[in-house]
């Protein structure tokens, strides 16, 4: 193995592999942390999924070293933190202890933080991150269910999660090529930085980027920077050329959408669905925690749906929706309500012969692949920028794509299908 991933969620983890097998390495997505001892499968990139953005704090560094550990015993020669191109975390973190402790495990004097994903509108101007031509605290993310984003610089909101010192590289060095970045890190740290910003509006951008990391042993960032890494291995000599998989053959059986994102463009992509006729039902997370809704009336509700469209399950409603049964609920409960139901449900379809998947949302993605008893996943052909379909290698005989709440064009749920055989 050439690089290590550790993913702080589930879909962040499949974006960042499809990144990698679209720039020519053969990546594979391992679930949750590897147990001690555990040998990981044989590929250029491994990316091991966690759900540990949102979990207390401690948990989610213990997770991340051990995936840390796993990965170095399968010889990674680089490692990467990937969290998500919106910086998506709580006050108590969990970004910033998370790169401490793989700072300190693998001895690096220095990491960069660079969530920009340009292709879907993430870019880093003057250490403020923006999603599309707003700042991230003005962005959809402001609202989000579990991690609202009320700031938008990337060196205030990691200086709230580190004691480290946090520097900043901006564009015009960037512009200036991977010499110019290389010597703004020296300068930087001599003058004590541990962590820094990279601003990056381009994809060219997270080339020189990339370029100027190839002795980094510890990055982080969003799935935008893996573009640029995977040149230094092939510079190198230690990876060839690779052409990224076009169509993916799924097996005979049934297709359908599980839906827990309440994120603007996966509730766009759901008006598309139903406007098209997909039979669609509504999930009340009130009617879940009653226990008037249970995952085996879900399931029985989209086994028994005609069977020429895709069925939809959704949970998703807008902001003030949410607001409102989270008043009911609680934040937390109402968000585990949710997941467990899409978890147990997603184990039902599959066994009532579900084998073609899409599930929005990265949290639900999470919760539906443990559902599933996923362990490994082979990455195939992208649908839109950051989601590719997968192919199960160990857990059930099923094709599956884990869709971020924010990714994907507004036909995303209809035009997925078509790169299936
Ligand atoms: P995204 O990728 O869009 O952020 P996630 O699945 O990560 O989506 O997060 C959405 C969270 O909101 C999940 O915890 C989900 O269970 C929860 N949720 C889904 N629908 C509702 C709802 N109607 N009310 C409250 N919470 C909800």
């Amino acid at each position: 193995m050439l690089l290590g991933v550790i993913a702080d969620d589930m879909t962040g983890a499949t974006d960042v592999a499809l990144m990698l097998n679209r720039a020519g390495m053969r990546t594979v997505q391992v679930i949750g942390a590897p147990s001690a001892g555990a040998s990981l499968p044989d590929a250029d990139a491994v990316v091991v999924a966690l759900k540990s953005r949102t979990n207390p704090v401690a948990e989610a560094v213990a997770d991340s070293l051990a995936a840390c550990e796993a990965l170095l015993a399968a010889g990674a020669k680089q490692i990467l933190f990937k969290y998500c191109s919106t910086f998506d975390s709580t006050a108590q973190g969990n970004i910033g202890p998370v790169a401490d402790a793989l700072m300190r495990r693998l001895g690096a004097e220095m990491a960069i933080i660079c969530p920009a994903f340009p292709a879907n509108g993430r870019s880093i101007y003057q250490g403020y991150l923006f999603v599309g031509a707003v700042p991230l605290h003005e962005s959809s993310m402001k609202d989000h269910p579990l991690t609202p984003m009320r700031d938008s610089n990337l060196m205030r909101l990691m200086a709230a999660q580190t004691k480290a010192p946090v520097g900043h590289v901006g564009c015009a060095t960037v512009l200036a090529g991977a010499e110019a970045v290389k010597a703004r890190f020296a300068a930087l740290a001599g003058d004590g930085a541990r962590y820094v910003v990279t601003d990056a509006l381009t994809n060219d951008d997270l080339m020189v980027l990339g370029e100027a990391v190839a002795g980094h042993v510890l990055l982080t960032g969003g799935s935008g920077i893996a573009m640029g890494l995977p040149q230094n291995f092939r510079a190198a000599g230690l990876l060839r050329q690779r052409a990224a998989p076009v169509s993916l053959s799924a097996p005979k059986g049934r297709a359908g959408i599980i839906s827990g994102s309440c994120s603007t463009a996966t509730r766009g992509q759901i008006k598309a669905a139903v406007a098209a006729g997909y039979p669609a039902l509504k999930v009340d997370p009130l009617a879940l925690a009653a226990g008037t809704q249970t995952a085996a009336l879900l399931a029985a509700w989209a086994l028994a749906q005609p069977q020429d469209k895709p069925f939809l399950l959704y949970s998703s409603d807008d902001p003030a929706e949410v607001a409102a049964i989270q008043d009911k609920l609680g934040r937390d409960k109402a968000g585990e309500t949710v997941e467990h139901a899409f978890a147990e449900t997603a184990r039902l379809l599959a066994d009532g012969g579900v084998s073609k998947l899409l599930v929005a949302g990265g949290e639900t993605s999470g919760a539906v692949v443990q559902g599933l008893g996923i362990r490994t996943l082979e990455i195939g052909p992208e649908i839109d920028p950051g989601v590719p379909w997968t192919r199960v290698v160990a857990g059930p005989d099923l094709v599956i794509a884990l869709k971020s709440g924010n990714f994907g064009t507004s036909d995303f749920f209809l035009k997925a299908w078509a790169l299936l055989d």
